[in-house]
């Protein structure tokens, strides 16, 4: 298949509305869209990532009006949330209208539902026939992707389109937060950090941590993920220092110590989140052996930081 890269937004409107898989930017990282009416379409899309079929997708809309097309009501916290938080950064988990596809919600009661706040996805949104099902636009378990080019690098061949846009602007995935459930929970930290939701709504609670995860309830977080080829290796405060090794590169907020091949250095934590996916494919290319990724403190969006990290190392620690 010839995948066309256009940065109209109306030209990818049109072939997802023909039932064709795109891929569009968002704030957060890049998204592979299809219209949610469409279960042919629902499918091209875990067969070009590799998805497995448990884990949902999240249904991006352009306007908070939409929500009622895919949710059967809007809980107290839910609406004082999408107050506050749409368009941005933050899924809402929802009990789901009947007609909603069980591709899309993997079997669950539930459907998650975001409003991207980023220009070129509203554009592309307003003129989609329907809302959009979308996960990250990577091959399942790679980091997701930041850039176009990143899209076109894991799919290229496997879609119908890509909509190019700038590099997202945060780099980490939307906060989930389970409305579902009262008081509702934060399944994934991102960029909406809990110290501010706790503030419009006090009772919601974290959840889905990598350590409390022996029954999680967002099923794609029990799945490897974010990993480059290279192997991870966590250093920082708790963790054991970087010893440079050859051929290793660095991420993190402090100078690594001598020997390290390729570095960033970061001013703070919205550079490191920024930057974090798009430096894990960039040492894949140059064939890096080892990242030694530096934690950073346990805050606001250090906390989505942390999370991916430990994922991404995860996997190599069996
Ligand atoms: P991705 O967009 O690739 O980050 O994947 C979507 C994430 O949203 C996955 O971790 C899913 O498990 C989560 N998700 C989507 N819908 C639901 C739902 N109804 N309940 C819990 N988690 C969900
Ligand atoms: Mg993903």
């Amino acid at each position: 298949m010839e995948t066309v890269v256009t940065e109209s937004a109306s030209i990818a409107a049109a072939r997802i509305n023909r039932g064709e898989v795109v891929a569009f930017p968002t704030e957060t990282v890049y998204g592979l869209g299809a219209d949610i009416t469409n279960e042919k379409a629902l499918q091209k899309i875990f067969t070009a990532k590799g998805r497995p079929p448990d884990n949902p997708l999240i249904v991006h809309i352009h306007s908070p009006e939409q929500i009622l097309e895919v949710a059967s009501e809007i809980t107290e916290a839910s609406e004082i949330l999408i107050r506050h938080f749409f368009p941005g950064p933050l899924t809402l988990i929802l009990r789901k209208k009947r007609s909603v596809s069980p591709l899309i919600s993997a079997g669950l009661p539930t459907v998650g539902i975001r409003c991207p706040s980023h220009p070129v996805a509203a554009a592309f949104l307003r003129q989609c026939n329907h809302p959009i099902a979308a996960p990250s636009a990577n091959i399942s378990g790679r980091p997701s992707s930041t850039d176009w080019e990143a899209v076109y690098e894991d799919l290229k061949g496997k879609i119908s389109c890509v909509l190019k846009g700038s590099q997202s602007t945060i780099g980490v995935e939307s906060t989930i937060i389970d409305c579902s459930v009262d008081p509702p929970r934060m399944l994934r930290s991102g960029a909406v950090s809990l110290e501010s939701l706790q503030q419009i709504v006090p009772g919601i609670t974290a959840a889905g941590t990598v350590e409390d995860e022996q029954h999680p309830r967002s099923p794609g977080l029990k799945y490897p993920h974010y990993s480059p080829s290279a192997r991870i290796k966590l250093c920082g405060e708790g963790y054991p220092d970087c010893k440079g090794e050859k051929n290793s590169a660095w991420i993190g907020l402090s100078t690594p110590p001598e020997g390290i091949k390729k570095m960033v250095v970061c001013r703070n934590i919205e550079e490191y989140a920024y930057k974090l996916f798009s430096f894990f494919r960039e040492c894949d290319r140059e064939k890096i052996a080892v990242i030694f990724c530096e934690m950073p403190p346990e805050r606001e969006i250090g906390r989505a930081i942390r999370d991916r990290l430990l994922r991404a190392a995860e996997e190599h620690h069996g």
